[in-house]
């Protein structure tokens, strides 16, 4: 069986790994850079027990579990370590001090308190997002998966709706699945398949090089401006030194085209100022990358993973929202499963059944497309839909 997975995000990444573990016949088609997106800009914060009480936890256990299977099995050092993470209130107008209910690290100085600790080397990991990608997708190639620079631009089926092909450029590679897995640009496929809508929501970022180390660490930041606003903004101190921090979002719509996403250097300018304003080694730290990306939501801020209904050899596997890194290793392998055996045995993929959510019907496909730029008309119905995606006893939503 020849299957062609659209998309060299972490979910792609993670499917050809699992699929190339079995030996299977697979190729990967990414139109841009391998990890270019959302799976090479986003903090690469990984959870244990964070989706505990969602449908995805089981899910996120599995992929927690995996990571650390992964860290010793891939021939590369992707910046996997087990971390502390800690609840942190902050404020330019001052009265901070109030919340500060744990000790403090040394290196948090500045104006914030540590309220307390929501994750432990336990609990909470952290990877370097676009290495570990990387490792997937060099690994599967060792094994034999094909990797095709290309952009997917259609499916190709025989009489009966079967899938025979994807179409890479007008060219038609053959195959007997395919998997749709371009994150929120997977939006694109429902002018081929009967999917559910997908939106893509975009986050800015910023990668701080620090003059003195800090160790590593990821904080949940609630920060309050001169002005009284509230962001809650995110930092991991990477393995390797880095800092990456967010906490601003905005609506822009989604280019078509990944290379095409603007950054806002005011917005990143701002989570830098707040990032010194909590430390002095931060304060005056080199901005290595000012960078914004998108990540996948379904209306009901779960992933899909699964057939696509009515289609034979359809699959898709996307939608992972704030927890793609976390989820991806699970998702991967089950889809594998699925794939090769014809049911995932290692996960339920029951609550992720593209089923659940109702198609995008075909004379609305170019409407739902109306999240990308250029595709008319410019509605944005599928827009919105942010959870929250972290339980609230964390006291934290991670609202990128
Ligand atoms: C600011 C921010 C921070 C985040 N932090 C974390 C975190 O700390 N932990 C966590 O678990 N998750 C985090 N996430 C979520 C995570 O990044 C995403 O869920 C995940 O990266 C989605 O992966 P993906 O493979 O589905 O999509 P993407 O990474 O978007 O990959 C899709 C790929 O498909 C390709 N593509 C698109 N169209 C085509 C086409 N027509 N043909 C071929 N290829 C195509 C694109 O070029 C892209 O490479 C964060 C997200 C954001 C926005």
């Amino acid at each position: 069986m020849n299957i062609v997975i659209c998309g060299g995000g972490v979910i792609g990444a993670s499917i050809a790994y699992f699929l190339g573990e079995r030996g299977a016949s697979a190729t990967l088609v990414e139109r841009a850079d391998i990890a270019g997106a959302a799976s090479g800009k986003s903090g690469g914060f990984i959870a244990r027990d964070w989706c505990d009480g969602q449908p995805q936890a089981e899910l996120a256990r599995a992929s927690f579990d995996l990571h650390a299977e992964l860290a010793r099995t891939l021939d590369t050092d992707y910046g996997y370590r087990r971390i502390d993470t800690l609840l942190v209130a902050g404020s330019d107008r001052g009265g901070f001090e109030r919340y500060g209910a744990a000790a403090s690290p040394e290196w948090l100085d500045g104006r914030c308190a540590v309220h307390s600790a929501i994750g432990s080397p336990r609990t909470t990991a952290t990877i370097h997002p676009e290495r570990f990608t990387r490792a997937l997708v060099d690994a599967a190639c060792a094994r034999g998966v094909r990797l095709v620079r290309g952009t997917v631009d259609g499916i190709a089926r025989d009489l009966g709706g079967a899938v025979r092909g994807v179409r890479v450029d007008g060219t038609e590679i053959a195959a007997d699945a395919v998997v749709i897995a371009m994150g929120p640009w997977s939006i694109l496929a429902t002018q081929w398949l009967p999917l559910p809508p997908v939106a893509g929501l975009k986050g800015y970022s910023v990668v701080l090089a620090p003059r003195v180390p800090v160790p590593a660490q990821a904080l949940f930041v609630e920060y309050e401006n001169a002005s009284g606003e509230r962001t809650s903004p995110e930092i991991v101190v990477r393995a390797d030194g880095e800092v990456w921090a967010c906490g601003l979002s905005s609506d822009d719509p989604l280019p078509i085209d990944p290379s095409d996403i603007s950054v806002d250097e005011v917005k990143c300018r701002e989570i830098a100022r707040i990032c010194a304003a909590l430390s002095s080694r931060l304060d005056g730290a080199d901005v290595l990358r000012t960078q914004a990306c998108y990540r996948p939501i379904c209306a009901d801020a779960m992933p899909l993973l699964g057939p696509v209904p009515d289609v034979p050899g359809a699959y898709v596997a996307t939608g992972h929202n704030c927890w793609g890194m976390l989820n991806a290793p699970a998702s991967g392998r089950a889809m594998a499963e699925l794939l090769c055996d014809g049911a995932s045995s290692s996960v339920d993929l029951a609550p992720f059944d593209p089923a659940r959510l109702e198609a995008v019907r075909s004379d609305d496909a170019a409407d739902q497309g109306s999240r990308i730029e250029g595709l008319d008309p410019p509605q944005g119905k599928v827009r919105g839909g942010h959870e929250p995606c972290v339980d609230h006893d964390h006291a934290h939503d991670r609202g990128r």
